[in-house]
């Protein structure tokens, strides 16, 4: 079975988590604080904060703004579940806005018509591994004081214009196991803004400023120096790893002609952590799905539903029927697209896909 993803590991990486452990030094510490300056070099900001993962990263991004009670935080519906789910956690109400064909992003048109005396911050999500389209965003955001967070759990290095996710607004990225680059669990929040920085270090280790001295409620939120010891190592081969799923997007996209292929946006950079076909027409999205499983090739449903149909969600948000979202998570599929992929693996894939 060719799998939909796979951690690149090599001996860099190893090495590290061992050095780590020898050196008896093993939460957050110095390797974190390297790691952490190496990825806000990366995404060209002033200052990135570690954290345990991309739900806290995006927890705490948003309660450092003040997002609270009886705010409004516009969102797409088209997401992994800890997008939303970070809004409650800090007890604000999501807003879905229904999202953009060619891109799988939130549709910036729809953006204004949501804003409210309520709304506080616009949390686009760069799904995929493309960037959503900031001009759009950026100008709803100044004309209403809007906070931008952006989730670029799913865009470590992507490019708008020119400009890195995540630099933008305040960014929170994931480094899970199967995301571009990883630390096997942790999150990453980037930023501009020193107070805000600030307020995120606070947060992630229970508010405490001095040994002792709280100053406000926080949490453990932290990442170990065995985490940003293998980030640390992934960080160093980020080109190679990037360059390898733009090798194996661009393979596919040349080739495949059954059903349709993603795009590519002219201002964009994209970091392909998903390689997402739209199955339709002649063809059944479930059906496809499972042939090119039983054909020995991996595939996700990124996904399967729109957010708002979960219950714990439709408690706050009520019945939503927004039609582009309900149609395209009905076509999306998957393909394998991580830099494990041989240059044989990837012809199977075309092959399958072609024949179908
Ligand atoms: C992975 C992901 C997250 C959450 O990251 P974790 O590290 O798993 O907590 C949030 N949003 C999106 C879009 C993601 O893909």
């Amino acid at each position: 079975m060719i799998p939909i993803s796979k951690p690149s590991i090599g001996q860099e990486e190893k090495d590290a988590v061992m050095s780590v452990l020898e050196s008896g030094m093993l939460a957050q510490g110095k390797q974190t604080g390297q790691f952490e300056q190496r990825f806000a070099e990366l995404c060209g900001v002033r200052q990135a904060i570690a954290t345990s993962s991309g739900t806290t990263a995006l927890h705490i991004a948003l309660l450092a703004h003040d997002i609270g009670p009886g705010d409004e935080v516009i969102t797409t519906p088209f997401t992994f579940i800890a997008s939303v789910n970070s809004i409650l956690y800090a007890g604000a109400r999501p807003v879905f806005i229904d999202i953009d064909e060619a891109t799988f992003n939130m549709n910036p048109e729809l953006l204004e018509q949501a804003v409210t005396s309520r709304t506080k911050a616009i949390l686009p999500v760069h799904l995929y591994g493309q960037v959503c389209e900031m001009d759009s965003l950026q100008q709803i955001a100044d004309k209403y004081d809007l906070t931008i967070i952006e989730d670029a759990c799913q865009a470590v290095g992507a490019t708008y214009k020119n400009k890195k996710a995540g630099s933008f607004g305040t960014g929170a990225f994931s480094l899970y196991a199967t995301k571009n680059i990883t630390s096997a669990e942790g999150g990453m929040i980037t930023t501009n803004d020193d107070a805000i920085a600030d307020r995120c270090r606070l947060l992630r280790n229970h508010g405490m400023r001095n040994r002792y001295q709280y100053e406000q409620l926080g949490y453990n939120y932290r990442m170990t120096d065995i985490q940003a010891a293998i980030g640390l190592a992934q960080l160093g081969r980020f080109d190679e790893l990037t360059d390898r799923r733009r090798h194996n997007a661009t393979f596919f996209n040349e080739r495949i002609d059954t059903v349709i292929t993603p795009q590519e946006q002219i201002d964009c950079d994209h970091v392909w952590h998903q390689y997402t076909v739209r199955v339709n027409g002649r063809l059944n999205r479930d059906e496809v799905n499972t042939s090119l499983n039983e054909a020995g090739i991996g595939t996700g449903i990124f996904y399967p539903n729109p957010a708002y149909r979960y219950d714990h969600i439709r408690q706050v948000v009520g019945g939503l029927h927004l039609p582009v979202v309900e149609r395209l998570s009905q076509e999306v599929l998957c393909l394998p697209v991580h830099p494990l992929l041989s240059e044989e693996d990837l012809a199977t894939i075309v092959d399958a896909v072609n024949s179908l």
